[in-house]
């Protein structure tokens, strides 16, 4: 049988502010620890999407992503991953680096700060992978091919600036995607992208439209269990 790997989507690792919109988003470090200890009861072992894209689907690898690129993840998330010799990808919004969530906070939004390139250079020195959301966050979906295709373009060539490597992955912002942009980011270079769709990979599927379990600040170690179970088992 065919194996199937959780890809879980986090965003923000830590203390959730006053003010915060989508509360959701926030997962205490208390929480991520317990869904951390769940995984590994259940034999996983945390990877990055490139390394799944890379190496195929494994036994008992899950790969942990982690969107937007804030402060937090390298506050919070990095470390401990690290500490438990894991790995996990963080995707970022280039324009943003080192400065605040925008994108979100135009909207009334929480303020958050965004992690620097200096801070993605050191966890990628440490196996952290760091991936594309784009140079602003927009919805690719509304975009017009050519404004759609200049995010694909610039958000990869200041990765290549910044980082180290020719090769990233992608992830689409509020997961806003048409056919034709998956085309779009495979032929822009990228080695494939994660959606919001709820499902895990399975070998086989279109690497450029990889679905996510999405873990929540509820998302306690039995609602965990069931995401995970209903992921791997129900495709859903
Ligand atoms: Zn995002």
């Amino acid at each position: 049988m065919a194996i199937k790997v959780p890809v879980l989507m986090y965003h923000k690792i830590g203390v959730r502010p006053d003010g915060a919109v989508i509360k959701g988003h926030y997962v205490s470090n208390d929480l991520f620890e317990r869904q951390l200890a769940a995984l590994k009861r259940f034999g996983y072992q945390g990877t990055t999407f490139q390394n799944l894209l890379q190496c195929g689907a494994q036994k008992g690898k899950a790969v942990l992503t982690f969107d937007d690129g804030y402060s937090n993840f390298a506050l919070n998330a990095a470390p401990r991953l690290a500490e438990l010799g894991w790995t996990g990808t963080v995707f970022v919004v280039t324009a943003y680096m080192g400065g605040e969530n925008t994108w979100d906070t135009n909207w009334g939004e929480a303020r958050e700060s965004i992690m620097t390139w200096d801070q993605a250079k050191e966890w990628q020195t440490k196996g952290m992978e760091i991936g594309s959301h784009t140079v602003h966050h927009p919805k690719l979906a509304e975009l017009s091919a050519e404004d759609s295709q200049q995010e694909l373009d610039q958000s990869l060539a200041d990765l290549r600036d910044h980082l180290d490597g020719k090769d990233f992955t992608f992830c689409y912002p509020f997961g806003s995607y048409l056919p034709a942009t998956a085309v779009q980011v495979r032929d822009a270079g990228y080695l494939g992208a994660t959606t919001v769709k709820k499902g895990c990979y399975l070998p086989g599927m279109d690497v450029f439209q990889v679905p996510r379990i999405n873990i929540r600040s509820d998302t306690v170690p039995p609602v965990f269990a069931y995401k995970l179970f209903r992921a791997l088992v129900l495709n859903r």
